[in-house]
């Protein structure tokens, strides 16, 4: 207890800096305003205008510092949020522990917060130093220094067009360093989900971590166990989902944190084969993120996972169980074990498995069967899953397309192909090895309906789910 207070002290101590924060203009900086949320400017002068500061703070000044476009805009201010709601008119207040205020434009919230107190000797923490209320406030220096990484406590003032940067964040961007406001380990401890996000910064703006933040994520990996599993797997998610998530799996193994998020990733890597198939599925996503579209969680973690589910599939299968009896056991003893540690959400377990289990059907369908596969909530998502056991060479790409083609077209076609496939044609494709490579032609739908597919193909699996 003693140690830690120590700790605590000596942390922010260093977390203080010694001259004052340093101001940097537009040719320090380089942050183009016009790629600015022009809501986030709004935010920031109607609060100027009613003596408060306020700024637009974190991953947004540091992207666009470096150039990416920012997912999103947060605003940090000196006003309270009873002070900040009444001067926007559609603004509320969320939040039960820490308060912050939405501003709502149309489709883009401004997150809007009150300056922070860092942590405090008298502060809640469980018994491994992680903090359990984190609620006052505080000033601008203060909250800079509760801040995790020095590249995401820069302050930019977008009227004078001017960043503020009390930890020599600019610097530290600019170097491509991932490094920790104050001490390492006590940052981690009170914060565990802070090692994740070490490693996203590192793979998303393709920077190394400094060494003394680097090197407590071993030891203290084992942390992560203690975090809120709604939490831990909206940062696993983030990870996944950051444009670079093959970096970050590999990184995430190298420290040791996969044991504790995702373990049976470790044993999918050991699988022949098992490391080829989860890079082309994150190389898709990776796609996607970076072209701004959605990804959705259930398509991902089934992918990552899907190598054991096939491999416990097969064991069963030599054993004489009945082939889709098997598959479904194989999927449950999955997500059983993978629930042990990450917890998926009920719904998007629910996603996994229907993913899963279609493909025991797309390789033995009949006529009926094929109808009611359509029918399925998850079906494109199924599809899209397809394509890339295909592009694994798990299955038959000709099968693969096919299903595609299916999926893209409308009743009358499907009707078409559904007939081509009673006749066995499809099936006969299937099994030839010499058609593998080529794309099948439907000599009635031609090139319009191969258009459609292929762009069909980019969205089915990753469509956002339903209920979000
Ligand atoms: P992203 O690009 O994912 O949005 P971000 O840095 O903006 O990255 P957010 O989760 O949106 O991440 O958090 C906004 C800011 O809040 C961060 O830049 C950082 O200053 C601060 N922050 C977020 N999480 C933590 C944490 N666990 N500990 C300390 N500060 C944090
Ligand atoms: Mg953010």
């Amino acid at each position: 207890m003693l140690k830690q207070t120590i700790k605590n002290f000596v942390s922010r101590l260093f977390a203080t800096p010694p001259s004052g924060p340093v101001r940097l203009s537009r040719d320090k900086h380089g942050i183009d305003r016009r790629l600015v949320s022009r809501h986030a400017i709004k935010v920031c002068e109607v609060l100027n205008q009613q003596g408060f500061d306020a700024y637009i703070v974190g991953g947004a000044v540091r992207d666009l510092i470096v150039g990416l476009q920012p997912k999103d805009f947060d605003v940090a201010t000196n006003a309270t949020p009873n002070q900040i709601r009444p001067l926007f008119r559609r603004a509320r207040i969320i939040g039960r522990r820490f308060q912050l205020v939405h501003v709502v434009f149309g489709q883009e919230i401004i997150e809007t917060a009150t300056f922070r107190a860092p942590a405090s000797d008298n502060q809640e923490t469980d018994e491994h130093g992680r903090i359990l209320r984190d609620n006052e406030f505080g000033t601008h220096e203060e909250d800079a220094a509760r801040r995790d990484f020095t590249i995401n406590a820069l302050y930019y003032d977008p009227l004078k067009e001017e960043v503020i940067d009390f930890h020599q964040g600019v610097a530290d961007l600019k170097n491509r360093t991932v490094r920790m406001i104050g001490d390492p380990e006590t940052r981690y401890r009170e914060d565990p989900v802070r090692m994740l996000r070490a490693l996203r910064f590192q793979a998303k703006l393709g920077a190394r971590i400094d060494p003394a933040t680097e090197t407590p994520i071993a030891k203290l990996a084992p942390l992560i166990e203690h975090v809120p599993a709604s939490r831990l797997f909206d940062e696993t998610l983030k990870l996944l989902t950051c444009g670079h998530a093959m970096d970050c799996l590999r990184e995430l193994r190298r420290s040791g944190l996969t044991k504790s998020l995702i373990p049976l990733i470790d044993r999918i890597f050991e699988e022949d084969g098992g490391e080829a198939f989860v890079e082309i599925a994150l190389s898709r996503t990776d796609a996607r993120v970076r072209a701004g579209k959605p990804v959705s969680p259930s398509f991902l973690f089934a992918a990552l996972l899907w190598r054991l589910v096939q491999k416990r599939w097969s064991a069963l299968v030599a054993q004489d169980v009945q082939r889709n009896e098997a598959l479904i056991r194989a999927a449950d003893s999955v997500i059983d074990e993978q629930m042990d540690k990450l917890a998926i959400q009920r719904r998007h377990q629910a996603d996994m498995r229907e993913i899963w289990l279609m493909q025991a059907r797309f390789e033995r369908a009949t006529v009926r069967s094929i109808w009611r596969l359509i029918e399925q909530p998850r079906f494109r998502a199924a599809v899209d899953f397809l394509q890339l056991r295909a592009e694994a060479r798990e299955v038959d790409s000709v099968l693969a397309q096919w299903w595609m083609d299916l999926a893209n077209s409308g009743d009358e076609r499907r009707s078409q192909m559904i007939d081509t496939w009673q006749s066995g044609h499809a099936g006969a494709r299937r099994t030839s090895g010499t058609s593998r490579k080529r794309r099948r032609r439907h000599k009635s739908s031609g090139a319009a309906d191969a258009g459609q597919a292929s762009a069909g193909q980019a969205d089915a699996g990753f469509a956002p789910d339903s209920t979000e």
